[in-house]
């Protein structure tokens, strides 16, 4: 039975609040979905020993690793994000983001010639895919495939399609950055895009979708100073220092939630201006750039409505 009333159902899962929203009443549906989201996180998590993630870590330079399909598609689509030209997205980030350890405990600028070292051993290239057996293979000693980028949007598709199976026809699914909406109840489902820096709830911006993912990758989520600097945890596969320009936030609107999660990486690393060019040949992708320096840039508004709710930001479209 589905009435007007939204009910809020929460669990602690993949170390972030996950919030679930339906139209009905059904305790028994919301544990479902959160087993659901357990099951996946048991697969791809690398902040535990044991999982099919860390089952191919272990293998690096040594052997080929059989996954189930969800994970080896997964990857292959990482994969495939990962060597796209200029890519700032590289699913085998994973050496340098345990050497930087941000948001950990003991966090600290590494050595530059850790550094170096560490980008050696994390090409694309070198993650050997097997599509007939569903195996994947680290060529060089040392490499870790990281899907902490993606994991989230991948689930939170997943949650949807449940839901859709389940009959559920207005719902939403908050992983911690990661939003997924089915329906439109009163004409549209409302998400908050975060002020940097501020409080937990004070928003610069909020915004409109039916049936949209939207997905935010900020700078202030997790960082430490050092030197008068700051230091976050989405880093330049490139120069393996965290990727350094005039962005605070990305926020993405698409269907799928896995490719809001590529296109907040790709965008971080293009910044505004060349973000904005590639996405006017895209349709299907659509961006709000938050600026340090409190610019608020939308790419195009075809799938959203943006209302701005702080006045220290400009909103530059
Ligand atoms: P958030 O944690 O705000 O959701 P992201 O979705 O961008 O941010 O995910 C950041 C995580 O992805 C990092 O903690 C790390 O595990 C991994 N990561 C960091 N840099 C990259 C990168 N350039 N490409 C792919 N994964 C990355
Ligand atoms: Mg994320
Ligand atoms: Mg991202």
């Amino acid at each position: 039975m589905s009435d007007n009333r939204v009910w809020s159902y929460s669990a602690v899962l993949m170390g972030s609040p996950i919030l679930l929203k339906l139209f009905s009443h059904d305790e028994a549906l919301a544990s479902r979905v959160f087993s659901l989201i357990k099951q996946y996180e048991d697969l791809f998590t690398v902040n535990r020993a044991d999982s099919q993630v860390m089952d191919i870590n272990h293998a690096a330079g040594h052997h080929p690793v059989v996954v189930s399909r969800p994970v080896y598609e997964l990857i292959k689509c990482a994969k495939a994000a990962s060597q796209l030209p200029d890519s700032a997205f590289n699913l085998a980030i994973g050496p340098l983001v345990k050497l930087w350890r941000i948001g950990f405990k003991g966090d600290s600028v590494p050595p530059a010639d850790e550094i170096a070292a560490r980008l050696r051993i994390t090409r694309p290239q070198d993650v050997i895919l097997d599509d007939a057996s569903a195996s994947v293979f680290l060529a060089q000693p040392g490499m870790e495939i990281d899907l902490g980028a993606i994991a989230k949007g991948f689930i939170a598709d997943r949650v949807r399609d449940y839901l859709h199976q389940q009959g559920v026809s207005d719902g939403l699914i908050n992983l911690g950055g990661n939003v997924q909406t089915l329906g439109s109840p009163q004409g549209g489902w409302t998400i908050g895009v975060k002020k940097p820096f501020a409080a937990a709830d004070a928003l610069v911006g909020s915004i409109e979708v039916v049936n949209k993912s939207v997905v935010t990758s900020g700078t202030y989520e997790r960082y430490f100073e050092q030197d008068g600097k700051l230091w976050h945890h989405i880093l330049d596969p490139r120069s393996g220092y965290p990727l350094n320009n005039e962005l605070d936030s990305v926020t993405v609107i698409s269907t799928d939630s896995l490719d809001g999660d590529i296109w907040t990486t790709l965008l971080f690393g293009l910044g505004v201006e060349k973000g904005c060019s590639l996405l006017r040949q895209r349709q299907d992708i659509e961006a709000i750039f938050v600026s340090k320096n409190r610019e608020i840039t939308l790419s195009s508004r075809r799938q959203f409505r943006f209302t701005p709710l702080d006045a220290s930001y400009r909103l530059t479209d």
